[in-house]
């Protein structure tokens, strides 16, 4: 065994390595970009080595600088983690050139499976059942097109070159086919930088069954497969061992196929054989076909772990280090089920955008199996994936599985940044899914109710309003029965302010007034709890509350006591910022008569256009900003004269 390697990668997966190397006894450097100076996978490792600026291609991208560092502190060998340079044959040459062992295949086995085109070739002489479809002989477009008719519509036009989902197209009729055409190759061009397509046909219902394979370089195993149709855009959002309703012969005829595919070249550690599966009439054995290999440790490796028992970094390790497979296949069993959700910090209502902030607070539950690269203060910042997590769970069966992976999302609670996690737990209680009707187009059919995002109900809002009153633990000169202690409390919420009124009666007691309704709430052991609503958990962070409800968690900004000056008495005096935010448009000015629901200016929040609205008829007195300020939550931007 090695006594110490450098961990090429950073996030989630730098950190899953170095947990096993711990455990192995193997010490660890770790390479950081400026932005990651003070990320987790630092803090984890033995030592670690600042390798340059943020842009990947000035830090993890820079084969020269991360083997420079292995040299400089004695590592022998490096794990390449996945993306980044995990699949760089060009790497592989570098690192063994300067005398190091590369944790993964060798530099000819990652050429040969580097483009679609060619594994397919290959694995079609290796009698893997491949994708029909063209090849790409010729690239020619009007041969593509004459092509494409012979393989009939729909189609998938293909980056040779492709990964994670870039350059490719779906044609359903011949009349689109040179555009898709064009666009695709220029996605692939911007990319991969090679334009080259292959042309295959589109397997009706889709599923995405893969089967994780390791070899030693003289044998191999599989280590079953997974199910990764839930997918949006061709990105795999939720994954899980087995496949669901998986026929033992398919299932075996799957293992041999990919067995038979990394025999083929020699395979040495850890890949992935990706096939597609036409479940139209349920899944049959001989309607599966080859669609590419990864030749690297996958995201959802994890899920392939909790039901074998396998430590997949442990092997890579093991094998790379000169061992042979510590496993044969028929040691290898399945033992329940896992399932593998991924948590990013993106827009789900934006269209699924990429988001960015600092996790003011985060926490997963107990006893379930959490991959994660980030802490609570850490940020997520633009550089990089936005993946938060990988929460991952095991059960005896699916259904348990899935019942705990429900629950674990429920009582997951991400602070700062918006996440996916609503949408993630309505997909978890998906009928379709629940029953096992899975395949690539479930997510894009039902997207409407997947991405609705809750409302705050009137009980949550109350809750925010009690801890933001921030209530006295014990009795006060004040409180009596006949005089409670009145307290005003102003959110920023969603897009408006909240207006709230709390009446205290004693420590543990108080009504909350919103609007003509009023909530009656008692405080216990664990925070305030609302009169018939079940107790949920509240955080207070930096002036911020976050109510982590079941049914979506939802942020509260108490507002800048100064802007009540605004609002005086008679609220609706000021128009104010519902969020932190840019001012985007201003449609009024001083001496203005406006009426009650009136544009007065547009703020942009989060990526959104939010309207403010005049809340009575009046007369403008003041405009307080100009158009393209940056204005916090609850600041006044436009002041109404007094009524008389
Ligand atoms: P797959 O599971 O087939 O690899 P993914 O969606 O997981 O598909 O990944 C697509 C590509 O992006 C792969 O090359 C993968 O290595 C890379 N990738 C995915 N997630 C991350 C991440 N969190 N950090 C770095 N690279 C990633
Ligand atoms: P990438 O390298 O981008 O991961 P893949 O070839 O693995 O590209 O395809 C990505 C996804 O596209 C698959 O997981 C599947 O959902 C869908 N897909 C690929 N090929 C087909 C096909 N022939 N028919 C239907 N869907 C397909
Ligand atoms: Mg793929």
């Amino acid at each position: 065994m090695f006594d110490k390697i450098l961990i090429a990668n950073r996030g989630e997966i730098a950190c899953r390595i170095i947990q096993t190397a711990q455990r192995l006894g193997v010490s660890t450097v770790a390479v950081y970009a400026d932005a990651d100076a003070g990320a987790k996978h630092v803090a984890l490792a033995d030592e670690a080595v600042h390798i340059g600026g943020s842009a990947p291609h000035d830090s993890y991208l820079r084969g020269d600088v991360l083997i420079a560092a292995a040299k400089a502190t004695g590592a022998t060998a490096i794990h390449p983690g996945y993306g980044f340079l995990s699949e760089n044959p060009g790497f592989v040459d570098a690192v063994e050139r300067a005398g190091l062992v590369f944790i993964g295949p060798s530099a000819q086995a990652i050429r040969a499976m580097g483009l679609k085109d060619a594994a397919k070739r290959l694995m079609e002489a290796a009698g893997v059942p491949v994708v029909p479809g063209y090849l790409g002989e010729s690239q020619d477009s009007a041969h593509l097109a004459a092509e494409a008719e012979k393989i009939t519509y729909p189609l998938l036009i293909k980056a040779v070159a492709g990964g994670g989902g870039k350059g490719m197209r779906k044609v359903t009729h011949p009349k689109d086919f040179a555009d898709a055409l064009i666009s695709a190759r220029n996605e692939a061009m911007g990319a991969f930088g090679n334009d080259a397509v292959l042309l295959e046909k589109y397997v009706e219902k889709p599923r995405h069954i893969e089967v994780q394979i390791f070899g030693d370089g003289v044998d191999a195993v599989h280590l079953f497969e997974r199910d990764c149709s839930l997918q949006r855009r061709h990105q795999k959002v939720i994954e899980e061992a087995p496949a669901p309703d998986m026929p033992p012969a398919m299932r075996l005829a799957m293992g041999d196929a990919a067995v038979r595919a990394a025999r083929a070249i020699g395979y040495k550690g850890a890949g992935t054989v990706e096939f597609i599966a036409d479940a139209s009439a349920g899944l049959h054995p001989d309607r599966f076909w080859f669609m590419e290999m990864n030749t690297r440790l996958q995201v959802e490796h994890p899920v392939t772990e909790a039901i074998t028992g396998v430590d997949l970094v442990e092997w890579q390790l093991r094998v790379a280090s000169g061992e042979a497979l510590p496993l044969r296949q028929d040691d290898l069993h399945i033992n329940g089920h896992a399932f593998e959700a991924r948590l990013y910090a993106e827009d789900v209502p934006a269209g699924f955008l990429p988001a960015t902030g600092r996790l003011d607070h985060l926490a997963f539950p107990a006893n379930v199996r959490i991959d994660s690269g980030v802490r609570s203060g850490d940020s997520i910042s633009p550089w990089y994936d936005p993946m938060i997590a990988k929460i991952i769970v095991h059960g005896p069966t699916r259904a348990v599985a899935l019942a705990q992976l429900s629950r674990a999302l429920a009582q997951t609670q991400v602070a700062g940044t918006v996440t996916n996690l609503a949408f993630l737990g309505v997909l978890a209680r998906n009928p379709r899914f629940c029953q096992g009707d899975v395949d690539t187009g479930l997510i894009e059919r039902d997207l409407a109710a997947l991405t609705h995002i809750p409302e705050s109900s009137l009980a949550r809002r109350a809750l925010a309003v009690l801890v933001a009153a921030n209530v006295p633990m014990v009795a006060q000169a004040g409180f009596s029965l006949w005089a409670p202690l009145r307290r005003r409390v102003l959110l920023a919420h969603q897009g408006d302010i909240i207006t709230a009124v709390v009446e205290i009666f004693s420590p543990d007691r108080a009504q909350v007034t919103l609007g003509t309704k009023t909530l009656t709430a008692t405080r216990g052991e664990k925070g305030w709890q609302v009169e018939g609503a079940s107790f949920v958990p509240v955080t207070v962070v930096a002036g911020k509350v976050f109510v982590f409800a079941p049914e979506g968690q939802f942020a509260f900004t108490t507002v800048d006591p100064l802007a009540r000056v605004f609002v005086g008495e008679a609220a609706g005096n000021a128009a104010l910022a519902s969020m932190p935010g840019l001012v985007k448009a201003l449609f009024v000015g001083p001496g203005q008569p406006v009426l009650a629901g009136d544009r007065l200016a547009v703020l942009e929040a989060m990526k959104m256009e939010h309207s403010l609205t005049a809340a009575r008829d009046g007369i403008v007195a003041e405009v307080l900003v100009q158009v393209g300020d940056q204005v916090e939550a609850g600041a006044a931007l436009i002041v109404l004269e007094q009524e008389v």
